[in-house]
């Protein structure tokens, strides 16, 4: 890990860049023996605590957190015809316990309404139990078969946090996925992760749904990556699953439900969108280390900077900071490096010099250096770690805000296409959706564009004229 050779340009070669990344920062093992299972590094593992900590906070607010099974029955898993449709070329099945054949195989959960519902029918009884809002930070395993990728699509999805909520009427449940989107859009903004939120076409929602809102963001190939999706499920389900209350008169009626997830795929938006050619680059709300101190010893004053360093430390770990002292017998540079890869938001650097000024230096991991006075260590370090925050906000969705382009013909969204994401007008019809998407290589990610904004609609469908709205095209990861 001591190479210091300089990363791939994330530019000209994302792939690469973000392969090299996970093992250089220490976030994902690839080398595990089985196709698209992973393994968290330590550090990574810290990170996706940070973030995960982060969306817990947001949730507790007016959810309850609970874990259910991994297994799910065979007879559950099949009662919703639409979900079974959407899932069975993807579930894992255990059809043996040691050598005995079970009578009814167990799904290994791909997500968990079916084995969630079920329950759902047993807690829920009157107007009372509702709404219910629950949600859990589980693993999920789903089979595919689509080239895998670490933390952005695998066979076992280890973080995925799903929430399933009840509620009495469909306005009821519709108000939830608007108070869902609210709570995702509040944690990617925390994490400076600009976002594209739209409502997936009919034919790309989740199956046994309603609708389904969505939200992407943009990676820097310019394909777009759903990180969080947002269902609401109508009352298939409850009517599947025999979910009923007792409402105000005394009478048994079906519930409404949504589901909404966000998994490690969080993580890798934060790696690609942050991350530059120096390595990792952490948003100090979700870095494990915020900062870290490395004393600069030279000459006699060795003793000296050493005794102030470690002062340092405690100072700033009594007061909340995710500090880290860096004594290692290795050269200042070796260190710099390690921790940049690491994306360690600021460093703290204390050599003879700043002791005698009675300062400590600041490097930012964006390069920004300037003094802090010791007698305003704490105050100087969180104004500079908010500014770091802010700075990385505006670096994202400068970038983001010129990866889309509005595209009034073919010619310019097959042009824009190659390096974002477009916006056209489309009437909203499957078939020109598909003479689209033929012409383009592009698909429809989304209607109902709620942000961005997006200036330079004709209203009228690039493929047929007749009266459009702005759908969004993208190359998906
Ligand atoms: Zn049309």
């Amino acid at each position: 890990m001591e190479n210091e050779s300089v990363v791939l340009p994330k530019k000209q070669e994302f792939s690469s860049w973000y392969n090299e990344i996970l093992w250089r920062a220490e976030i994902m093992d690839v080398r595990y023996p089985v196709k698209g299972l992973y393994v968290w590094y330590p550090f990574g593992y810290s990170i996706r605590r940070s973030v995960y900590n982060l969306l817990r906070s947001l949730l507790d607010m007016d959810h309850e957190e609970t874990l259910f099974p991994l297994l799910i029955p065979e007879n559950e898993f099949m009662k919703e015809a639409e979900h079974i449709k959407g899932f069975e070329d993807e579930v894992y099945w255990v059809t043996h316990g040691g050598k005995t054949e079970l009578e009814i195989p167990l799904a290994l959960r791909p997500t968990s309404e079916t084995a969630i519902y079920p329950m759902y029918a047993l807690w829920v009884r009157s107007h009372a139990d509702l709404p219910l809002k629950l949600y859990q930070i589980v693993n999920t395993f789903r089979y595919e078969t689509k080239h895998t990728r670490p933390l952005i699509r695998l066979r076992e999805i280890t973080s995925f946090k799903e929430a399933h909520t009840v509620h009495a009427t469909w306005d009821d449940a519709a108000e939830q996925v608007e108070c869902a989107i609210i709570l995702y859009k509040k944690f990617y903004e925390d994490l400076g992760i600009p976002l594209i939120i739209s409502r997936r076409p009919d034919w790309d929602k989740f199956p046994g749904a309603d609708y389904t809102i969505a939200v992407d963001t943009i990676m820097p190939d310019g394909k777009t990556l759903q990180i969080g999706t947002v269902h609401h499920l109508g009352d298939h389900f409850s009517k599947t699953f025999n979910i009923q209350f007792e409402d105000e008169k005394g009478e048994q009626k079906y519930a409404y439900q949504t589901c909404y997830g966000i998994s490690e795929r969080s993580i890798a938006a934060i790696i690609s969108v942050h991350g530059d050619d120096k390595g990792l680059v952490l948003p100090p709300v979700c870095a494990p280390v915020q900062v870290v101190i490395v004393p600069v010893l030279i000459g006699k004053d060795r003793d000296a900077v050493l005794e102030a360093s470690k002062k340092v430390f405690e100072e700033l770990k009594s007061a909340g900071i995710r500090v880290k002292y860096d004594d290692r017998e290795i050269r200042p540079g070796a260190k710099y490096y390690y921790w940049e890869m690491r994306g360690i938001p600021i460093r703290v650097e204390l050599g003879p010099k700043d002791l005698a000024a009675g300062r400590v230096t600041i490097v930012n991991r964006l390069g920004l250096r300037g003094v802090i006075p010791l007698v305003d260590l704490v105050p100087g370090l969180s104004i500079a770690l908010d500014n770091l925050s802010e700075q990385l906000k505006v670096r994202a969705s400068e970038k983001f805000k010129s990866d889309i382009k509005y595209a009034k013909n073919y010619d310019e969204v097959c042009s824009f296409v190659e390096t974002g994401v477009v916006a056209v007008d489309w009437c909203q019809n499957k078939d020109c959706a598909d003479i689209i998407e033929e012409k383009t290589g592009a698909s429809v990610l989304g209607t109902d564009v709620r942000t961005p904004d997006i200036s330079g609609s004709t209203g009228v469908c690039i493929a047929c004229g007749a009266r459009a709205k702005i759908a969004i095209l993208a190359r998906s990861y």
